[in-house]
């Protein structure tokens, strides 16, 4: 497994990544940062960390990771994007206040998203938020000990963007409000909010069982 590790809150991700492993049992698995071009050769699955998705997207257009990413992804490796990896993801972008923002992207989700959707970084929140629970029963996820039984997960929305579009192929994993805030298409995973800041391993368990179900 990879991490995108430009920019962003990649040590978060790599020690939480970790530790789903070890819920599932699994010790043959090693975590990458993922710098550059060669990095990703020997990965089967990558993390796109939550950060500042403009500058990520300038950073891996300038180094080439941008092309190689979404190469990567089109040959079948599966990503898990958060928050600014996501808006990275998506195929469409606006800003809630400068509008278009014409942003490097790798459009692999079928998505439009509205940047920094809830306002600025103090105006940052938490919310219980619906897990749609047949999305997951496909990656066998079945087990009550990984806690989702009630149906609910902490959602940490830190400067976060909406989804205001889901194109055809693409399944809501979560919702809040009646908005999408965590989507999956081809074994490409989006959220919304940030899921490795809390106690609760379901994302990452999930993104880890996609990823084992296509080696
Ligand atoms: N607001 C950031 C962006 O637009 C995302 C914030 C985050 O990743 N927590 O890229």
């Amino acid at each position: 497994m990879g991490v995108l590790s430009l920019q962003g809150d990649v040590m978060e991700n790599i020690k939480f990544t970790e530790k789903a492993f070890e819920l599932l049992g699994r010790e043959d698995y090693e975590i990458l940062e993922v710098k550059e071009e060669g990095d990703l050769k020997s990965l089967n699955g990558l993390i796109i960390p939550g950060g500042e998705s403009t500058t990520m997207g300038r950073l891996y257009t300038v180094n080439g990771m941008l092309k190689s990413v979404r190469d990567a992804a089109i040959e079948g490796m599966p990503m898990l994007g958060i928050c600014a990896g996501m808006i990275l993801l998506s195929s469409t972008v606006k800003d809630r206040v400068v509008g278009a923002t014409g942003q490097s992207l790798l459009n692999l989700l079928d998505v439009q998203v509205e940047r920094n959707a809830f306002g600025r970084q103090r105006e940052s929140f938490e919310k219980s938020i619906s897990l749609r629970m047949d999305a997951f029963l496909p990656y066998g996820m079945t087990d009550e000990s990984l806690r989702y039984d009630s149906g609910t997960f902490p959602g940490v929305f830190i400067r976060a963007p909406s989804i205001t579009k889901v194109g055809h192929n693409v399944k809501i994993l979560a919702e809040m409000d009646g908005q999408a805030v965590a989507v999956i298409q081809n074994g490409i995973i989006g959220t919304t909010f940030h899921p490795e800041l809390v106690d609760n391993h379901l994302f990452h368990i999930l993104f880890i069982k996609s990823m084992l179900g296509r080696l």
